[in-house]
């Protein structure tokens, strides 16, 4: 969702050579080895900046050899600009496809909603008015480098600088010795997601789909289900839940919330099979959407961050996915 926030970053240990780039809210993930530093995701400018100048400090003479996207949204994936000098870029080969001109695949229900190719800053408010601080964004004055009051593709992706290599299906790095896969879960949240797998030391990186914007200490917390959880069919990403759940690891270290366990992303996947289970078959006993919101209480998730919030939503969500995707 929405605007990153510009804290300064702390660098915490998590294990091994493994370390969590943070401003608070977004995280990365950076493997420093004595050979280089692979960073995954780069926040932002400023963030990009301070990170930089903190790991010359921190790492010596070691340079950056690798910045891994986890998906081509900006709020996780600008500022890379400052590790030109030393680093390649990989990520996912859609990332290229959403930045070929083309109003890209976008988070929080910010469609391109009069089709005119550009973003005006009603397609960023539209969808914030219609959740307040779960879907929507805030329009980049500073990005509209024109100044005429729209965003064109470029300028919105003006400070991603752009993969130079991209893969398909999986990916396969040795820095250090170390090993880093980096895997195509399929769609979910986007649609150019990789996700970052280090088999040497157990530890698994993701942004947003996972854990999203919403989650703070638990994983047990209901989808924001933006634009229909992001114009990706609910199997897809019960797919890709799959997919991260056959890795073998025992840290999950997303890009938001806390550490947490493959346990927390077999119950994120449970909770997507019961929505849809619960709503095709009141789809199927003929009942109204407006039925399915007074009538579906998900009691097994009342427990569950945001439920009270979104309970409803993720229910209208669930119903609109299944109407378009079979
Ligand atoms: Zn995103
Ligand atoms: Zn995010």
């Amino acid at each position: 969702m929405a605007h990153a926030q510009f804290g300064a970053p702390t660098i915490t240990h998590i294990t091994g050579d493994l370390y969590r780039g943070s401003n608070g809210r977004w995280h990365n993930i950076i493997l420093a080895t004595e050979d280089g530093i692979l960073i995954g995701d780069t926040l932002n400018t400023p963030f990009a900046t301070a990170l930089k100048a903190q790991l010359e400090e921190r790492f010596p003479g070691v340079p950056v050899r690798y910045v891994v996207y986890s998906h081509s949204h900006w709020d996780h994936v600008e500022g890379g600009a400052v590790f030109a000098d030393t680093a390649t870029f990989i990520g996912h080969e859609t990332m290229l496809v959403n930045m070929d001109g083309r109003y890209p695949h976008m988070p929080g229900d910010m469609i391109d909603r009069n089709e005119n190719g550009t973003f005006e800053p009603e397609e960023f408010r539209i969808p914030a008015d219609a959740s307040p601080g779960v879907c929507g964004g805030r329009f980049s004055e500073r990005k509209d480098a024109d100044g005429d009051g729209r965003m064109t593709p470029a300028e919105y992706f003006s400070e991603v600088h752009p993969p130079d290599i991209v893969y398909a299906d999986r990916m396969r790095l040795t820095l250090g010795g170390q090993r880093v896969e980096l895997i195509h879960p399929g769609r979910n949240h986007g649609d150019d997601m990789t996700v970052l797998y280090f088999p040497d030391d157990g530890v698994v990186f993701a942004a947003d789909f996972l854990a999203d914007a919403l989650v703070t200490e638990s994983m047990r917390s209901l989808p924001s289900a933006c634009g229909p959880f992001d114009g990706h069919a609910m199997s897809e990403w019960i797919d890709s839940y799959r997919a991260v759940e056959a890795l073998d690891f025992e840290i999950l270290a997303p890009a938001h919330g806390q550490y947490y366990t493959k346990q927390d992303v077999v119950e994120t996947r449970e909770y997507f099979e019961y929505l849809a289970a619960e709503v095709s078959r009141a789809m199927r006993a003929g009942l109204s959407l407006e039925e399915m919101k007074s009538e579906l209480m998900l009691e097994a998730y009342a427990d569950w961050a945001q439920y009270e919030r979104l309970r409803e939503k993720n229910i209208e969500a669930a119903y609109r996915n299944l109407t378009v995707y079979r």
